[in-house]
């Protein structure tokens, strides 16, 4: 299903009108907004995109957008740790800013000049949102100054709670 590279430029509004789904991935080294925030250029990220129009015929892109493991440095222990990012996209396709300030206040803007959508492009800055502010491994050994590492980690990030249930299978 996500075996195939995502086009470089995509038509946004034939693939509107023809109500396509877009399956496939782009290589994390493609991306060179996320990659400033990473360690390493590992990873794939998984594509599975529906383009439409709205009941106001704005072409429309959804989905879900995914990737494993992308390495981090920890910040309390300067090593590795992997982390997944997802994003669950919402945006509406316009020619410029205008067209954007139209828009509901619940549906971003992405705006393609020539219609020609780079979705590398639109990813790369979603995802990088999508980053956790602060990145720890959920049982670094390190401690800090600041007290016990463990219980200061449980606040300050869901990826460590989710990756410390994961290792109890
Ligand atoms: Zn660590």
């Amino acid at each position: 299903m996500f075996d195939t590279p995502i086009a470089r430029r995509l038509d946004s509004r034939k693939l509107c009108d023809a109500e396509q789904l877009i399956n496939g991935y782009i290589e994390v080294a493609e991306l060179d907004g996320l990659l400033a925030y990473l360690e390493t250029d590992k990873g794939r990220v998984q594509v599975n995109l529906q383009f439409q129009r709205d009941e106001r015929h704005r072409p429309i892109v959804t989905g879900l957008v995914e990737v494993k493991g992308v390495e981090i440095i920890c910040q309390r222990c300067l090593q590795i740790v992997t982390h997944d990012l997802r994003v669950d996209l919402n945006v509406a396709v316009v020619l410029d800013e205008s067209q954007a300030e139209k828009l509901p206040a619940e549906c971003e803007a992405w705006i393609v000049e020539d219609g020609q959508l780079n979705l590398r492009e639109l990813l790369d800055q979603e995802l990088v949102l999508s980053l956790p502010i602060v990145s720890y491994h959920a049982d670094c050994e390190v401690k800090t100054r600041y007290g016990d590492a463990g219980a200061e980690q449980q606040q300050e990030s869901p990826f460590g709670v989710l990756a410390s249930l994961l290792q109890k299978d």
